[in-house]
């Protein structure tokens, strides 16, 4: 059995706001990312090699808060954050904060496969992008017009969910290889008009991003500092492993109890160890897509 699963964000796009003509570009850009991870998967490739194929995919798409079409920061520019786990080991990448690396899950992935460490920020994680010869653009790259536009409406007080579609729009994937490892990614702009030097969920291990072989994959997208403080994707994982519930119990936990009770929404989306796939969400939507070795291949959004 293998299988992965991917987002584009939770709570993003308000249903009335998205035409038809948008709402096939998400689809077109979720449907490549997936297949290209299943692909990853179908020729033998594993779940870290699944999930880094589909993330630097949706990375690359303007329509998505991540690389290319993140969502700016105060001063106008574009700070990204990034994980990537594996199952087996429990080993994990992480980066925050970085302004010039084009992928940067792939700096994640470098993190947890060429240093000592787990979480790199800022200048030092651009310094390692650089020694590892990976693709550093200007910042300009990753702006795009529409986020201009979001930006400048939360400086008015106006919130983007309210007015724009795809104000958030996190990307993450989840795979389960034949081999039976589980891994995960997830990768950001974070939020509109956020501080500078504001870190999400997404970059730390067991808030947005986990993955334990023999239990499950997790990766998370919405409010982060509400993923942060509830330790969202553990939480899921712990309750599997230590609680016997279902995956989709704890899934259903974490959002509608755990998260609720703070205040916080968001969406999920995980794997378990027998590549059962959940994706369940508290706003109104969540881009995704799931597709595994039975024959199951869906694009939704609502
Ligand atoms: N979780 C991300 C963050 O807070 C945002 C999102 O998922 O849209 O950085």
């Amino acid at each position: 059995m293998h299988s992965i699963a991917i987002h584009g964000g939770a709570g993003a796009v308000p249903r009335h706001t998205l035409t038809a003509e948008r709402e096939q570009r998400y689809r077109d850009g979720l449907a490549a990312a997936l297949d290209l991870g299943y692909d990853t998967l179908e020729k033998g490739g594993c779940s870290l090699d699944a999930v880094t194929a589909a993330v630097r995919s949706l990375e690359d798409n303007p329509l998505f808060n991540a690389g290319c079409g993140a969502a700016l920061a105060r001063d106008g520019a574009a700070e990204l954050d990034a994980a990537i786990m594996e199952g087996r080991q429990q080993r994990a990448g992480a980066v925050a904060a970085v302004r010039h690396v084009r992928n940067p899950v792939e700096l994640a992935r470098k993190v947890m496969e060429k240093s000592r460490h787990v979480l790199l920020v800022g200048a030092g994680a651009e310094e390692f992008a650089l020694e590892e010869g990976l693709a550093l653009v200007p910042n300009a790259y990753f702006r795009t017009e529409e986020r201009r536009a979001q930006l400048e409406s939360e400086r008015g007080g106006r919130p983007v969910s309210d007015l724009f579609p795809s104000s958030q729009g996190t990307v993450g994937a989840v795979a389960l290889d034949a081999a039976g490892d589980l891994a995960a990614a997830t990768s950001t702009g974070g939020m509109t008009n956020k501080r500078q030097g504001r870190v999400g969920d997404s970059p730390i291990i067991g808030a947005g991003t986990y993955a334990k072989n023999g239990v499950c994959a997790v990766s998370a997208t919405g409010h982060g500092e509400y993923f942060i403080r509830a330790v969202a994707a553990h939480h899921i994982c712990a309750a599997v492993e230590y609680r016997g519930l279902t995956l989709s119990e704890a899934v259903r936990e974490l959002l509608h109890q755990k998260l609720r009770e703070l205040g916080g929404s968001g969406g999920v989306i995980a794997i378990g160890r027998d590549g059962g796939i959940v994706t369940e969400f508290s706003t109104e939507g969540m881009f995704r897509g799931i597709r595994d070795s039975s024959g199951q291949r869906r694009i939704d959004i609502y």
